[in-house]
């Protein structure tokens, strides 16, 4: 199964993203019980140019999660809160709570 590719009702918007960006989406739009952290909050731990700030001892959540057709939906779009909210949408989870972000 090819993580890249677009489930068919869902048209990609943009070019194949297949590797990370560090474009902080998915350290941003979903809630990580592990973390204790909510809806569309940047992760307490997420630093300069969307970096991991413990990037060695993140938890196992963050060391599976692994790129897949949404970084292409939300990588290319130009701000933090506008990515976040994208990935937001895709899950179906725009309504809980709008992205707390800035950038
Ligand atoms: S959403 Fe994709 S490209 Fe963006 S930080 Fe997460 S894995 Fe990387
Ligand atoms: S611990 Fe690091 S990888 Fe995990 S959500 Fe926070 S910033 Fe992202």
């Amino acid at each position: 199964m090819d993580l890249f590719a677009a489930p068919p009702d869902f048209a990609p918007r943009s070019p194949l993203v297949r590797a990370c960006t560090a474009c902080g989406a998915c350290c941003t739009a979903p809630d990580i019980h592990a973390l204790q952290k909510p809806l569309g909050v940047p992760c307490v731990h997420l630093g300069d140019g969307c970096l991991c700030t413990v990037y060695a001892a993140r938890p196992g959540v963050c060391r599976s999660y692994q790129p897949d057709w949404v970084c292409g939906e939300v990588a290319p779009l130009p701000t933090l809160e506008a990515r976040a909210r994208r990935f937001l949408e895709i899950y179906g989870l725009e309504g809980a709570e709008s992205p707390a972000v800035g950038g």
